[in-house]
């Protein structure tokens, strides 16, 4: 197997008045080069804190990132800028995060004038050209500004920008969640295409799993920071074990994703990741828990081959 990424016991806190903020709390898992990982769960359940802390964005609090065989977590800040070429961010919302000032020509050839990839005006004009092309933008909207373009299109000049660098590993934050269900399909087909041309591999982050669904190898399910099913995407949807999963699947608005199952309703709210009590952090909505469950934490353990569940109901 070629694994491209490996995260190791990843935590990452915050100090808040109230306590400590649990957002990302050991989580671990690989990824193969030139596949998918879905990451889902709820808003708050730590997903985009992930990406980010993978990237450095945000420091780990603990944790190893090995990305190509080394731990990125001990690079220091020249060698972390180079390697960020590799690893590249997209966002849920493109707008917020390109420049209103500047044209899509400037936009996309900004990074390759500050990495110095590309110095020479000339070259660089024709390079941004090439990745408008492969991201599908026509070259009339070469010196057009964000706020002239609809949400897909800006959604392409973040994927185009994302590209200039030629990055290995995308990790795609809620990337078509702004968007209208139709442009959702262009940006994925387009996504999908990329992966396949480039050899990309991608970290896909979303609320929505009826959108990782065909797109996704294997989706990792997360809840108040913490990995709590990992399967291939296929497993999943066929056989999600842990209650969690099975609560999530039966509520998709997609009937044929969410098949025959009985609608789950979870009650009780979701707990605090500030000082998380012991035991299993879905215990106060679980239709299952047990006293076992309200004192020990279940660890993450794999069920059959590739499946990964924690939860106390699955051990023997
Ligand atoms: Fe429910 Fe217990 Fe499993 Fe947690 S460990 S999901 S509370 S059965
Ligand atoms: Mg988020």
């Amino acid at each position: 197997s070629d694994t491209i990424l490996e995260v190791k016991h990843l935590k990452k806190y915050f100090n808040t008045p109230k306590g400590t903020l649990h957002a990302v709390d050991d989580v671990s898992f690989t990824l193969e080069r030139g596949k998918t990982l879905g990451i889902v769960g709820e808003s708050g359940c730590g997903k985009s804190t992930t990406g980010r802390a993978i990237l450095r964005l945000i420091e780990p609090t603990a944790g190893e990132v090995i990305f190509n065989g080394e731990d990125i977590t001990k690079k220091n800040k020249e060698q972390m800028r180079l390697l960020r070429r590799e690893m590249q961010l997209i966002f849920q919302d493109p707008y917020a995060s390109l420049d209103p000032r500047k044209t899509v020509s400037e936009i996309i050839g900004e990074p390759l004038k500050l990495q110095k990839l590309i110095p020479d005006a000339k070259k660089r004009a024709e390079r941004v050209h090439e990745l408008m092309e492969v991201v599908g933008l026509a070259d009339r909207l070469i010196n057009t500004y964000p706020h002239e373009l609809d949400g897909g299109r800006r959604q392409r000049i973040g994927i185009a920008r994302a590209l200039a660098m030629e990055p290995k590993l995308i990790i795609c934050d809620e990337p078509v969640s702004a968007l209208d269900v139709s442009i959702q399909a262009q940006i994925l087909n387009l996504m999908q295409d990329l992966q396949e041309q480039m050899g990309l591999t991608y970290i896909f982050i979303t609320h929505d799993l009826s959108v990782v669904n065909h797109f996704a190898n294997d989706i990792a399910v997360m809840y108040l920071g913490q990995l709590i099913e990992k399967a291939p995407s296929v497993t999943l949807f066929d056989n999600p074990v842990h209650p969690y999963t099975k609560a999530l699947l039966s509520a998709i608005p997609v009937p044929s994703l969410r098949k025959k199952r009985q609608r789950v309703m979870l009650k009780g709210e979701i707990s605090s990741p500030i000082n998380p009590k012991p035991g299993c952090r879905f215990a106060v909505r679980c239709p299952y828990a047990t006293d076992r469950c309200r004192t020990e934490e279940p660890k993450l353990v794999e069920i059959e081959k590739d499946h990964f569940v924690a939860c106390h109901l699955t051990e023997k």
